[in-house]
């Protein structure tokens, strides 16, 4: 077995063990699986985008970067365990994204690459997936590129992958955790899901992604404690925000109203196209399916000229 294969095994058992949680202790009871926005975050975000820029990262930036350095890299990893070398650039990279999370809301410019990713409400397990282009070609190069141009351990990037993925579904997902004092150095829902909800006082904190000790280093934790009944109950952005995953990407570049767009005729049949497409799929379906029964075919009803949850 591969490495890639052993880490790719890890994060779908690791996978169906958070869904499993989150249906047996959920931190907000009933947040249905195919929640808001479940499709647009497992197609485009989950496996289109993160497709297409680990090509853009690797090898048009991290590659071409260290061709061109012709640059051995350090020789200090040479005698290092992979385990240490791990952990240094989970520690340095961490501590990087704390304070570059912190300036992404802090400016208004960066804002716009990192509000698609609160523009959820309902956070579960696949919502840390949504994350502007911008955004994760920033960080994931400058995670990266040091493993690649440092002389680190070809096996690092893959571990390090793997932990990111696993921590960020652990860290958005529905479920009730309670870390004890681990809470003071392991980020986990019970800070980051208050970091999702929208209220003026933790748009300014909980920054941290994997430690959480920077929150409590930096004094920028919201932790109101775990009493009962104490859960955010506003979610996502205080203002309207698109549905489809182009539209969120131009909408970081000009601000505009996807309702009113639909004047447009062109518009309208790019907005209609998923809905329409699923409506021939259930007739195709529904047909079949009428006629596997015997019995006449019920037309589905039409759907709404703006739909819906799934986008
Ligand atoms: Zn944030
Ligand atoms: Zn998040």
């Amino acid at each position: 077995m591969t490495l890639i294969q052993v880490t790719t095994t890890i994060l779908i058992c690791w996978m169906i063990f958070i869904i499993a949680w989150e249906r047996i202790s959920p931190y907000r009871k009933g947040l249905p699986f195919f929640r808001e926005g479940f499709w647009i975050d497992l197609v485009w975000y989950t496996l289109i985008q993160s497709y297409f820029l680990k090509i853009i990262i690797f090898d048009y930036i991290i590659y071409p970067l260290q061709h061109h350095l012709a640059w051995q890299g350090f020789q200090f990893f040479k005698d290092l365990p992979i385990a240490a070398q791990v952990l240094f650039f989970l520690v340095t990279h961490d501590l990087y994204i704390y304070l570059f999370h912190r300036l992404q809301h802090a400016s208004k410019f960066l804002w716009r690459t990192h509000e698609a990713h609160h523009s959820g409400k309902e956070v579960d397990f696949l919502a840390g997936s949504r994350s502007h282009v911008v955004e994760i070609i920033i960080n994931q190069t400058i995670e990266f590129a040091p493993i690649v141009l440092m002389g680190a351990d070809p096996a690092v990037i893959p571990i390090k992958a793997l932990l990111d993925a696993m921590f960020g579904m652990y860290i958005h997902a529905n479920i009730n955790v309670k870390m004890g004092k681990l809470k003071y150095f392991l980020n986990s829902p019970e800070l980051h899901l208050w970091h999702h909800a929208n209220y003026i006082e933790v748009f300014h904190a909980n920054f941290s992604t994997k430690f959480s000790v920077w929150d409590y280093m930096f004094k920028t934790a919201y932790d109101p404690g775990k009493k009962p009944g104490d859960l955010p109950e506003n979610w996502g952005l205080h203002y309207e925000y698109p549905r489809d995953y182009f539209l969120q990407h131009a909408f970081s570049v000009k601000r505009f109203d996807e309702q009113k767009l639909l004047k447009y005729s062109w518009f309208k049949h790019y907005y209609n196209l998923r809905p329409n497409a699923l409506k021939q799929l259930k007739r195709v379906f529904g047909k079949k399916e009428a006629t596997v029964l015997n019995m006449p075919a019920v037309e589905a009803p039409e759907p709404e000229l703006i739909v819906n949850d799934a986008r």
